[in-house]
């Protein structure tokens, strides 16, 4: 019955610990992940230092289904384009005594929350939709100068109540890639409902899949597509009204033959980890994000933007 089974990512980790490399994290950590929080304070970029940057909104998005298909370009010329900066978040909320030294890599305290925002206003990125990082990947569309895409897994709660409303002071937009076993749960770990889901489309943010219940995507055999593919999709469209077309895998793992299928069901990009390079023929279904680190400072995560993706 694991298949079944709820499979959220801090017990994923939890379990990692015990299953050895059986089982891989929700998320492969980077190589400065364990930075501690020796660094978390008074690194942010001084304010009167940038301010005199702009932080613009995500501008009109583009319909990526007008691209026609012989503008898309080939493989080799997509993975030669410089890399937008993807980072993936997943819970945001202040530490609890019962959270373990790993766990906190996955959860990020409101205040480094919003340092990590006001640096990337101040620093003068612009965060882009899936749609914006399509155009760019497949017909080299331009972007706003200083790019970044932030997206949160799973559907955890507080990334509508804490986190979004900290990124609409600087009128950041995101992509949320929804676990859809999880909608409207309540209890100690709540996760988005459908009205919240509805909202965050409604206002200009990405809903995109996380499959079903966190199904590994290398395991899918038999029907395991339509449950952790299809119906997840189709339950997310019909919530908000609008196409999902952007996929984000379980624990960041894929493998070939999981690409040309999630490309079948309608995904014009799937987001996996940074521990892995694009695929040779794929590129798309095998882009990259780095895991913003909950005990980042603002100034880590600044360098391992740069560092990770430049
Ligand atoms: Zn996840």
């Amino acid at each position: 019955m694991l298949t079944r089974q709820l499979i959220p990512c801090l017990t994923a980790l939890a379990l990692s610990a015990l299953v050895s490399t059986g089982l891989i994290s929700c998320q492969s950590k980077g190589s400065d992940s364990s930075e501690t929080a020796k660094t978390a304070t008074a690194e942010t970029p001084k304010a009167e230092e940038t301010a005199k940057t702009t932080t613009t909104a995500t501008s009109a998005s583009i319909d990526p289904t007008t691209i026609p298909a012989n503008k898309i370009a080939d493989a080799a010329t997509i993975i030669a384009r410089k890399q937008v900066p993807v980072l993936c978040y997943h819970q945001v909320r202040d530490w609890r005594a019962s959270d373990s030294k790993s766990a906190r890599d996955y959860i990020i305290p409101v205040q480094a929350f919003k340092d990590h925002m006001q640096m990337l206003a101040d620093s003068g990125y612009t965060a882009i939709s899936p749609d914006q990082l399509y155009a760019y990947l497949t017909t080299g569309a331009t972007l706003p100068k200083k790019p970044v895409m932030i997206a949160f897994d799973d559907g955890n709660l507080d990334q509508y109540e804490t986190a979004v409303p900290i990124m609409d002071k600087h009128n950041f937009k995101a992509s949320f890639f929804i676990m859809t076993v999880a909608i409207g749960r309540r209890g100690k770990q709540p996760y988005m409902d459908k009205t919240q889901l509805k909202d965050l489309a409604d206002r200009g943010h990405t809903i995109g899949a996380h499959t079903w219940d966190h199904h590994n995507v290398k395991k899918y055999q038999g029907d395991d597509w339509k449950i952790q593919i299809d119906e997840p999709n189709a339950k997310l469209a019909s919530i908000t009204g609008k196409p999902v077309r952007y996929f984000a895998y379980p624990f960041g793992l894929w493998n070939e033959a999981a690409l040309p299928e999630l490309q079948k069901r309608g995904y014009l990009m799937s987001f996996a980890l940074s521990d892995k390079k694009l695929d040779p023929n794929m590129p798309l279904q095998t882009v990259r994000r780095i895991i913003a680190g909950g005990q980042w400072s603002a100034k880590t995560l600044h360098r391992n933007m740069v560092g990770s993706f430049d």
